[in-house]
Order: structure tokens, then C-alpha cells, then sequence
């Protein structure tokens, strides 16, 4: 990304066709959608990029197996759609992973949720590309003969060009153990194995808004958005304060989109008290425990029953272990959510039963929570049957809002938006998006080897960044310090620090620890001090290396430490 001091000078001197408020998923697709079909965009983010609930989410691109309980077939088909787009744009990024639903002594798995997935293997067919496919493997055959059948029910077929899911089939209790080796205790005796995908939701967001400024957007964080630029009642830009220096500064611009998530409501404020018939927001915490490996083995991901018909997800991430998710309306402050202790309890209640295991907040290595901005449906429906669709509208300043929906399908969120602006300006400019890579694949024995580099940081620098891994190499390999880990035995690397500062605009320790790498969820407590006054050896190291970027001298540095200690006890990641 362009370095943040030129993209303000940018956003204060020039005027763009489109404005975008908000750096979470949605606001970065938007972004890349724009600007990939020709419009001039800028990208104003209040805080840091992802910082709000797309750093939050269970990390899962799928089509939700849970919401076709509520018959919200629609949405699932979109999102499974998608699923498969995302595996070929990033496959560095989205990749396949193994669900189990066991059973246990003899019991067949419930038929119900066979019934589910049935309707999940139908609905993930993308006939238009298996019609090219089969086209194209026709053709192959026509020149080379017929291929031969195994039989393999691999997640990928090696020979296509795209990821497809294998259908769902039920298991042995000994391939149960295999995926899932923290069950092994309990003996399950068979399971149904279906597939889904993960990545991690901040650098899907970081490599969408790296695509839209392949394409000329303009995106900067730490940029408040106050209010709208009026002219006879139309929005022509916005008020935006640098939250940095305090400087205010106005962008001009023709189009305004609010994809500011679960604040979309304060945006549109000055509008609302008119337009009393606008959906509004309605947030739903929900929070996710993580531990680590040894703690709770997993090579695949378990559907874990959590009691009253619900199920949460016990999933194997980044070399930990994502226990997740609760559902319950919130009405606290937005900025920092903390994991209600409630949950926390009832999250490891469901999977000590589960698991037969006696895991206690102690054996924590994380813990953070989310809200996810749903669309109040005007009745008393609970937030986990809210349906989670996406919804647009046009306000009376022209201000487009596009908020709901998920991680997921934010590609055709985007595309909502930008079809209603080129639609209401009569222009000819179809979307693009589906075929734009999402950064660069790599593979890891394609990365050059790099003194003091641990191996297991290879294949982790491969996974996040792509092709870019080369340059934090080079970092490295400049300067020796950087080849150490940030926290011993976890493979993300100080080098990491420096690509975040002059590549990914990260202002601060938290950027860093909490979104350019995921160490806050995943180490939290080799981040916490032990003392007031005092700094986690890794968050001074981190400290060390932006000062270096940055410019800071050593008392701005310990004014970093500590609002790094203050941001992680308001998140309420400092746990006991
Ligand atoms: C617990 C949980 C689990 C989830 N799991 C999944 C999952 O596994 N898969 C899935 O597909 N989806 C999942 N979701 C849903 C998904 O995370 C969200 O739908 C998505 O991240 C919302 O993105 P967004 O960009 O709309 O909002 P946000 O990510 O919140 O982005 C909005 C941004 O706007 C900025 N902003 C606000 N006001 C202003 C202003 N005035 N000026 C400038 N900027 C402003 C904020 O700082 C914020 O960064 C989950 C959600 C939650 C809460």
C-alpha cells in the first residue's frame, strides 16, 4: 500500500468519483470493485484497517451449514458460490478445511444433519464452471484418452483448475480420531466429513485494499469520517480528521458509500430522524477462545453441540486452536468489545463435555469478541435467527449505505454497491471482480532461504502474504535481528514489523500484534506484562523495530508501550 502521508496529501488535493467510509471487508470490496471498473476511489478508515468486526469473525468462508435451519437458502447458495471463487483468487489465503460431525457408540450420525448436508453438496455445484470444466476435460480426452477413476474423495482434484468440494460422506470412528485427535478419549465410532474453508479475515481485507490500489484507490487509516459535505441536500464529500495530528480536511467526491459495518447508523444520523422506515442496526456479540495445539489437537474442524439446538466450531488455526462462536444482542460502547465472562464459561462448558476435557480459562492462549452489524427486522427475533443478508440502501443525500452479510460475500456486496452507482449515473461497467487474483500464490519451497529464519516461518509467510513473503525475506536477510521470531516457537517474524510499517500503513504495536499478525488472539499472554510500568519482552521488541520506521524517539516509544497495554486491556485480551 502507499505510505499513509502520501495517500492524506492525495485525499485533501484531489477529487474522486467515488468516496468509501469504512477499511473493514466490505469498504475494501467496494473499494476494489470501483476501481476496477474505472472510478477514481478514496478509502477512509477511522481507525486501522480490519480493526472493527472484520478481524473478529470465526475465519471461516462458507456457506453456513447453521442457516439453512432458518430456510435462508438464498444466502447459503451465494456464499458457497463464493466459497469457491475465493479458493481460486487466494489460494494462498482461502483453502479448504475438513469438518467432522461425529457420533459416538454406534450411533449413526443424525440423519438430519446428513439431510443438511445433502442440500450442501447440491447447492455448492457451480454449474456454469462445471460445464466449462467438463467442456475442457472432454476436450483433454478427445486428445489424450479418458483419465483414470480412483475413486479419491481428495477436497481439490489435482487436475482441475479450481477447487471443488468433495461431496459429504460419513467416516470411521479411526478417520474421526485422525481429523480430530482431541476426541480420541471419547472413542467416537463414525462422523459425516464435509468441507468448508478458512482464512484470515484482516489480510483477505489488507490483500483486497492492496488490489484496489493496484487499481489507483487511495486508502488511508487513522481518518475519522465527521460529517457529509452538503450542496441543495446532495452529498459532495466528506469532513474527515486525521485522528494523527487532529487536522481536519475535506474530500471531495460524487459518490459517498457507508461501509462503516456496525457505526453505519451514525453516519447516516442527520438523515435518520426523516427516514424512520430505514432498516437500522441491531449488533450481536459473539465471542471466540483460543489454546493452543497441545491443549486441544485438531487437523480438521468439529461441529460441537453448545446446548439448546446450537452448535459452535472447534477449529485447527494459524498452529492453535478457535473455539467459536456466541450469538447475543450487544448494546455496550463499539470501540473495544470485550469477551463477556459468560460466554467464556459457556464456550468451555460446550467443549470440556464435548472433548471429555477439564480445559479452564488458565489454559487460555486467547480470547476476543465481535458484534456482527445485523439488520434489526423490527421484531423480537433473537440475533442468531436475524438472517444474515446483506442490505443497501440509497438515503436522501445520495449516501449509499451497504451493511449486514458477511466475510464471506463481500465480493457481491461490493458489486450490489457499485451496479447501483453505475446504474444510477447510466454508465456501461460490469464488474470485474470475479476473475481479479487476490495477491499472488507462492509456493514454499519457492521462498530463497534466509540465515536465522526458522523453517515452520516459511510455509506461515508463504500462507499470509503470497508472493510478498520474498520481501519480508529480504528484510530479514538486510538486517539479522529481523530474522528472529517475534515470540520464540511461533514462526511470525520482526521482519513482519518492518513490511507493516512501510507497506501496510500499521501506525502502531497493536496494528502490528493485533491484525498484521495475529499473535494478540493467539500469545496473548506473552504480550501481557507482569508489572504496571512494565513491557512483554515481544511488545518491546516490536516497539524497537517501528520506532526504527516510524521515527520515534524513546518517549514516544513508551507512550506506544503503554497505550498498547491500555488497547489490550480494553479488548480484554489481558486475561487472567
Ligand atoms: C463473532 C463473529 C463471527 C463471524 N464469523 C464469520 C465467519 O466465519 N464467516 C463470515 O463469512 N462472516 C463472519 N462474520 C461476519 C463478518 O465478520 C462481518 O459481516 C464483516 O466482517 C463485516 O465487515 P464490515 O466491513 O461491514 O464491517 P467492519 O469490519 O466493522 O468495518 C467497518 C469499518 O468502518 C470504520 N468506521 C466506522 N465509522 C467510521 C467513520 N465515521 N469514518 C471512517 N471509518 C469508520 C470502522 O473503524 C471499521 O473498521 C462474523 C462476525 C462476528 C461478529
Amino acid at each position: 500500500m502507499i505510505e499513509r502521508g502520501q495517500a492524506l496529501a492525495a485525499l485533501s488535493q484531489d477529487e474522486f468519483d467515488v468516496i468509501v467510509v469504512g477499511g473493514g471487508i466490505t469498504g475494501a470490496g467496494v473499494a476494489l470493485d470501483a476501481a476496477s471498473r474505472g472510478y477514481s476511489v478514496a478509502l477512509l478508515e477511522r481507525a486501522d484497517f480490519a480493526s472493527g468486526t472484520s478481524s473478529r469473525s470465526s475465519k471461516l468462508v462458507h456457506g453456513g451449514l447453521r442457516y439453512l435451519q432458518n430456510f435462508d437458502l438464498g444466502l447459503v447458495r451465494e456464499a458457497l458460490l463464493e466459497r469457491q471463487l475465493m479458493v481460486a483468487l487466494a489460494p494462498h489465503l482461502v483453502h479448504p478445511l475438513p469438518l467432522v460431525v461425529p457420533a459416538f457408540d454406534g450411533a449413526h450420525p443424525d440423519r438430519l444433519v446428513g439431510v443438511g448436508l445433502n442440500l450442501y453438496d447440491v447447492m455448492s455445484v457451480d454449474r456454469d464452471r462445471l460445464r466449462t470444466r467438463r467442456g475442457r476435460r472432454a476436450r483433454a480426452e478427445r486428445v489424450a484418452g479418458p483419465r483414470p477413476v480412483d475413486g479419491d474423495e481428495r477436497p481439490a482434484s489435482e487436475e482441475s483448475e479450481s477447487w471443488s468440494p468433495a461431496r459429504h460422506r460419513v467416516i470411521s470412528g479411526d478417520e474421526v480420531v485422525e481429523l480430530l485427535p482431541a476426541l480420541a478419549e471419547r472413542e467416537p465410532t463414525s462422523g459425516y466429513l464435509f468441507y468448508d474453508c478458512q482464512t484470515d479475515d484482516v489480510r483477505l481485507v489488507l490483500t483486497v485494499l492492496g488490489e484496489a490500489e493496484r487499481f489507483g484507490a487511495v486508502c488511508a487509516n487513522r481518518v475519522d469520517v465527521t460529517a457529509l459535505l452538503m450542496h441543495d441536500g446532495r452529498a459532495e464529500g466528506v469532513v474527515a480528521v486525521d485522528t494523527e495530528s487532529g487536522g481536519q480536511f475535506e474530500v471531495r467526491g460524487a459518490n459517498i458509500v457507508n461501509a462503516t459495518g456496525v457505526w453505519a447508523d451514525e453516519l447516516r444520523r442527520s438523515e435518520m430522524a426523516d427516514e424512520t422506515e430505514l432498516p437500522r442496526i441491531r449488533p450481536s456479540r459473539g465471542t471466540h477462545l483460543t489454546f493452543s495445539h497441545s491443549d486441544l489437537p485438531l487437523v480438521g474442524g468439529a461441529i460441537v453441540p453448545a446446548g439448546s439446538g446450537r452448535t459452535i466450531f472447534a477449529l485447527p488455526w494459524l498452529g492453535h486452536t478457535l473455539v467459536g462462536t456466541t450469538d447475543n444482542d450487544y448494546e455496550g460502547p463499539l470501540e473495544h468489545i470485550k469477551p463477556a465472562l459468560d460466554d467464556v464459561e459457556y464456550l468451555l462448558e460446550a467443549i470440556n463435555t464435548f472433548f471429555g476435557r477439564a480445559l479452564q480459562v488458565s489454559d487460555l492462549t486467547g480470547a476476543f469478541a465481535g458484534v456482527r452489524p445485523l439488520i434489526s427486522s423490527g421484531d423480537s427475533k433473537k440475533s442468531v435467527d436475524i438472517s444474515r443478508k446483506a442490505e443497501l440502501y440509497e438515503t436522501s443525500s445520495g449516501m449509499i449505505t451497504i451493511t449486514g452479510g458477511k466475510l464471506t460475500t463481500w465480493r457481491r456486496m461490493a458489486k450490489m454497491t457499485v451496479d447501483r452507482l453505475v446504474e444510477r449515473e447510466a454508465l456501461e461497467a460490469p464488474c470485474h471482480t470475479q476473475e481479479i487474483p487476490l495477491g499472488q500464490s507462492i509456493g514454499v519451497s519457492e521462498l530463497p532461504r534466509v540465515e536465522g529464519v526458522p523453517e515452520e516461518s516459511y510455509r506461515a509467510l508463504a500462507g499470509r502474504y503470497g508472493h510478498a513473503a520474498i520481501d519480508v525475506l529480504a528484510f530479514a536477510a538486510g538486517r539479522g535481528e529481523l530474522a528472529q521470531p517475534i515470540i520464540p516457537g511461533l514462526p511470525d517474524l520482526l521482519a513482519e514489523v518492518t513490511l507493516a510499517a512501510r507497506r501496510e500503513q500499521a501506525r502502531s504495536i497493536g496494528d502490528v500484534l493485533l491484525r498484521r499478525t495475529r499473535l494478540g488472539l493467539l500469545a496473548a499472554r506473552e504480550l501481557s506484562r507482569e508489572e504496571p510500568g512494565q513491557a512483554a519482552a515481544p511488545v518491546r521488541a516490536v516497539a524497537g523495530v517501528l520506532a526504527h520506521e516510524l521515527g520515534w524517539d524513546g518517549a514516544r516509544t513508551e507512550a506506544e508501550i503503554e497505550s498498547f497495554n491500555a488497547e489490550l486491556s480494553a479488548e480484554g485480551l489481558d486475561i487472567p
